[in-house]
């Protein structure tokens, strides 16, 4: 039986890595998609690690040989999904995360309608910019320019929330880690036909609390 295949999208600087990282500790069985990008690495990164980091030219070859589910380009640099990476998961019998942006989104509904999507949300504006200004002295640089274009693109990336299954709301960290385990295990559940615990039926219902209703 094929995997089940969940989305999170955020705007920049939300908390979408904080949430993912503490995600992989919590839950089993669920494989976190590593994208491809030309993008330089930032920080810690390392190839393999949080992305594929590639050449312009490499990434063009990839798009014209089909290899990618979906890809787009993001402040000037391209992203996108490996066709592999959803059959690798699925063929090793687990689930797959996609941590992507809003038109990487919708191209995957377009060709995936099952996809499990998830909005993350910052709790205001200026908390948003609090949290990437934070990041940016954290790693040295503080580019005003890039705050503003990241800024910018976040307030259009916020009025598409309604396009996903659900949304979280990243305040306190804790609560969205749980939310967001809580609609994991109640996707799996939904689908598989084992007994319903006390447990099960406490999450399924953080998970209901997060579910739009269109
Ligand atoms: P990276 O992927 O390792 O760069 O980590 P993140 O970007 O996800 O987070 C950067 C740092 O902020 C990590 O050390 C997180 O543990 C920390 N962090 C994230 N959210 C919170 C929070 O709500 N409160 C506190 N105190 N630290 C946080
Ligand atoms: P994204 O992956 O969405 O760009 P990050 O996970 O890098 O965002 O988070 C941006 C910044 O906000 C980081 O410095 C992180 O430590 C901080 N942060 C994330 N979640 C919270 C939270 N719930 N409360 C306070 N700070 C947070
Ligand atoms: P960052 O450079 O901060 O890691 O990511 C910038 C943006 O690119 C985020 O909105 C992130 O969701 C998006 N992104 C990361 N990987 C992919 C991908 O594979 N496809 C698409 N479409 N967007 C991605």
């Amino acid at each position: 039986m094929a995997g089940i295949l969940f989305l999170i999208s955020a705007p920049s600087g939300s908390g979408k890595s904080s949430v993912v990282n503490r995600l992989h500790s919590l839950v089993t069985d669920l494989e976190f998609s590593v994208s491809y990008t030309t993008r330089a690495p930032r920080g810690s990164e390392r190839d393999g690690q949080e992305y594929h980091f590639v050449t312009r030219e490499r990434f063009e070859q990839m798009i014209a040989e089909d290899a990618f589910l979906e890809h787009a380009e993001v402040f000037g640099n391209y992203y996108g999904t490996a066709r592999h990476s959803l059959e690798d998961a699925f063929r090793a019998g687990r689930d797959l995360l996609l941590d992507i942006d809003v038109q990487g989104a919708r191209q995957v509904r377009e060709r995936l309608p099952e996809v499990v999507s998830i909005f993350l949300m910052p709790p205001s504006p200026q908390i948003l910019e609090t949290r990437l200004r934070g990041r940016s002295r954290a790693e040295g640089v503080v580019d005003e320019e890039v705050i503003r274009r990241r800024l910018a693109k976040a307030r259009l990336e916020i009025e598409n929330y309604r396009e996903y299954g659900y949304i979280l709301v990243n305040d306190v960290l804790d609560i969205a880690v749980e939310e967001m385990s809580a609609i994991v295990s109640s996707e799996r559940l939904s689908r598989g036909t084992g007994p319903v615990t006390e447990e099960d039926r406490r999450l399924q219902e953080i998970a209901e609390r997060c579910r739009q209703r269109n």
